[in-house]
């Protein structure tokens, strides 16, 4: 609780900002989540619904009539790709809307928030002002902290062990194979140094197709961003020769690069971004996992201990400790909730809950604040019954893109239909009884192909619970 003390320290302190005009508070909020979870979709809509004072009833600040509003500002970071929200929006927007394309790569954005405060010297100062920064990075790219405490040495004893299990042979064999014509004691040479790196890339690229070991690093070989074909991602693990490592070998090479990808590549990340954040969204697409059965939840969950642990990493590894800082609130988000019928949504929050929960058992977080919750960033669907047998199912109602199908039926991508989904357990550990997974209907919508406007004429993107996921990330910070 603030002490008067607090109080006093923070109303001075702003009457010094307010006088000089310089300081504004800045909150840094991190939005991750694998590949197609959701984030660039999350993304547009805060900045879409912050720009034009959106529906947003469970955000505080604009229920309570403080929120003034917000405008794009200049990153202060010019090296940094944008997020390219005009481009996104116009997307989602136009006479056709269609998805816009996800994250590839890091890019931040930052928004000016202008707002009354409650606290009792806002009278005196005015309106408050709050820099909110987006950063929008892969999910895979957590999964490198490790390595910044593992040698090449160390690195490779487990990643071929892994890819020597029997479960990892059909995507590792070509790997494996090509490992065992290549002496690492042979001289270093970039041909035999691509060709390893690609065979190595095309494992864990194939491993995360079929599902399984969806967590390996280094994860910018599955999202490499800029760095695509560079040297700091042309490596491989290597066997730990027994004789003496010669300088100009091949072994020595790859070393030399897996450094350097440490270096240059995963260290910068962690430093420069990621130990900056204040807040986190982490964005799962729970549905999907469900709708695809037990191996597919199970991958999940694995896939989100390994990037939950980046939180805590800090904790237990000393060497780790300058990349990590501590976050006080994570808000894990089941995203694209619109595909479920809303009498599901309280459950799809218990079964994220339960999936992050057991993901972060191991992981408990210390000081940081966590919640689940169900929504959706863009609602592509609306609500209906169905009559079937004398009984009234609840439906969703939506337009299936292009080569959806359902029990045999291909859709063109402009018929709308209404659909059962199907009902979410009442009790996560029902989920899949006798191994059966619950049964979906999971179908992908187009976007809203109309879309209504408010009275400044801005239009309206839907959503669901989107507002008290954005009081939680950012509420407090506009009290
Ligand atoms: P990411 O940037 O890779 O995390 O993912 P995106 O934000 O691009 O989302 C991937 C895909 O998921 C989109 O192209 C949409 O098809 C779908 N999607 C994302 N958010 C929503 C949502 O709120 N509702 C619906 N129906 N689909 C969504």
């Amino acid at each position: 609780p603030t002490t008067i003390v607090d109080e006093l320290g923070i109303a001075l302190s702003n009457l010094a900002d307010a006088a000089t005009g310089a300081f504004t508070p800045t909150l840094r909020l991190g939005v991750t989540g694998l590949s197609r979870a959701g984030k660039t979709i999350f993304i547009t809509a805060l900045v879409h619904n912050l720009l034009t004072g959106g529906r947003m009833p469970g955000f505080a600040p604009l229920a309570e009539g403080r929120f003034i509003g917000a405008r794009l500002a200049e990153y202060p970071d010019a090296t940094i790709p944008r997020f390219a929200y005009e481009q996104h929006l116009a997307a989602l927007t136009g006479k056709t809307p269609f998805w816009p394309e996800s994250t590839r790569r890091i890019s931040q954005l930052r928004l000016v928030l202008k707002f009354q405060s409650r606290h009792w010297y806002a009278g005196i100062t005015g309106p408050s002002t709050l820099n909110l920064d987006i950063v929008d990075y892969p999910g895979e790219w957590l999964l490198d902290l490790p390595l910044l405490g593992l040698s090449f040495a160390e690195w490779s004893a487990e990643a071929l062990d892994r890819a020597n299990r029997p479960d990892s042979g059909k995507e590792a064999g070509p790997f494996i194979t090509l490992l065992g014509e290549i002496d690492p004691l042979k001289n270093a040479n970039d041909v035999d140094a691509e060709r390893l790196a690609a065979a190595f890339t095309d494992y864990l690229r194939r491993s995360r197709e079929h599902g399984a070991l969806s967590t390996l690093p280094p994860g910018r070989f599955l999202l490499p961003g800029d760095l695509e074909g560079s040297p700091a991602l042309t490596f491989a693990p290597l066997p730990r020769p027994q004789q003496h490592v010669r300088g100009n070998s091949l072994y020595a090479m790859l070393e030399g690069r897996y450094e350097a990808y440490k270096d240059q590549v995963v260290r910068p990340f962690f430093r420069d971004h990621f130990a900056r954040l204040d807040r986190q969204v982490v964005l799962v697409d729970t549905l999907r996992a469900l709708n695809a059965g037990p191996t597919a939840v199970a991958d999940l969950e694995t896939a989100l201990s390994a990037v939950l642990a980046c939180f805590r990493q800090g904790e237990t590894n000393p060497l780790l400790r300058p990349f990590v800082r501590k976050i006080d609130r994570i808000l894990f988000a089941a995203t694209k909730a619109d595909h479920v019928h809303h009498t599901s949504h309280d459950r799809l929050e218990i079964i994220l809950n339960r999936l992050v929960s057991n993901a972060s058992k191991r992981a408990r977080f210390a000081g940081v604040e966590t919640k689940s919750i169900a929504l959706a960033g863009i609602r592509a669907t609306r609500e209906g019954t169905i009559s079937e047998g004398g009984e009234t199912l609840p439906t969703i109602i939506g337009t299936p893109m292009a080569g959806e199908m359902l029990d045999g039926t291909a859709y063109d991508g402009k018929t709308e239909i209404a659909l059962f989904p199907g009902d979410l357990p009442e009790r996560p550990d029902s989920l899949f009884e006798d191994g059966r997974p619950v049964e979906l209907n999971f179908l992908r919508f187009t976007p809203p192909q109309t879309l209504d406007r408010n009275t400044n004429g801005d239009v309206v993107l839907p959503h669901i619970r989107f507002d008290r996921a954005l009081d939680y990330l950012a509420g407090d910070w506009l009290a």
